[in-house]
């Protein structure tokens, strides 16, 4: 396998202990991939190991349509989920599928969280829809999943959990966290009154601000 193959292994060990750290999920639920473009291939975390317990030979590699390139051990069960999503949108490299408490209370309630706060529009791009209910590990879950995520880089699973993508698991997992702290505070916002989301001008802009000129180039 290539460097960039090892190098995405590492950096799913990494990244799933930050999202036990995270509390996003816990023990071995969730799971993560990164799409590797030169090869063609994902690299995806097994199926119900801990991801304390997880080295980098533990991690699998795929080709786009599911077939065993590498590793020992079988697939996250969600692997339909992730390999639908780079499918769909060829513009992502990292899904991070998580079921952090606040996010999921809102999937339970299958409510959608609306554009409340600066944050979660940059990463996010608008609304967190919640995409319907279908059974974990399914070919429907993958499918609405995916559907879901045509514009946007979160969605709620009803009755489950979260979905986050971006371009580098670093923007999954930053994804991941800011739908869960969002969750938490349109929670809050509905205790102390209404929550105002942003006018659409705002959200076009905090966007365009994220992708173009926030950070260091
Ligand atoms: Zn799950």
């Amino acid at each position: 396998m290539s460097l960039a193959v090892e190098k995405a292994k590492e950096q799913l060990v990494k990244m799933g202990l930050a999202v036990v750290q995270a509390n996003l999920v816990l023990g071995s639920w969730g799971n993560l991939s990164y799409r590797v473009g030169r090869d063609d291939v994902v690299v995806i975390t097994p199926s119900g190991l801990d991801y304390g317990r997880l080295h980098a030979k533990d991690m699998v590699v795929v080709d786009l349509a599911g077939a065993p390139v590498e590793g020992h051990l079988r697939p996250s069960t969600e692997l339909p989920m992730h390999l639908a999503i780079y499918h769909s949108r060829p513009d992502v490299h990292a899904v991070i599928h998580t079921h952090s408490p606040y996010a999921s209370g809102l999937a339970v309630a299958r409510q959608s969280i609306p554009p409340i706060l600066e944050d979660l529009v940059s990463v996010v791009g608008g609304t967190v829809p919640v995409a319907d209910y279908a059974p974990a590990g399914s070919v429907q879950l993958a499918e609405i999943t995916a559907a879901t995520l045509k514009n946007v880089n979160a969605a709620l699973l009803a009755n489950h959990g979260v979905v986050g993508i971006g371009n580098t698991l670093e923007e999954a997992f930053q994804v991941c966290r800011v739908v869960e702290k969002a969750a938490q505070v349109l929670v809050y916002a509905r205790i102390v009154g209404s929550p105002v989301p942003l006018p659409d001008e705002d959200i076009i802009a905090l966007r365009d601000f994220y992708r173009n000129s926030y950070g260091q180039k």
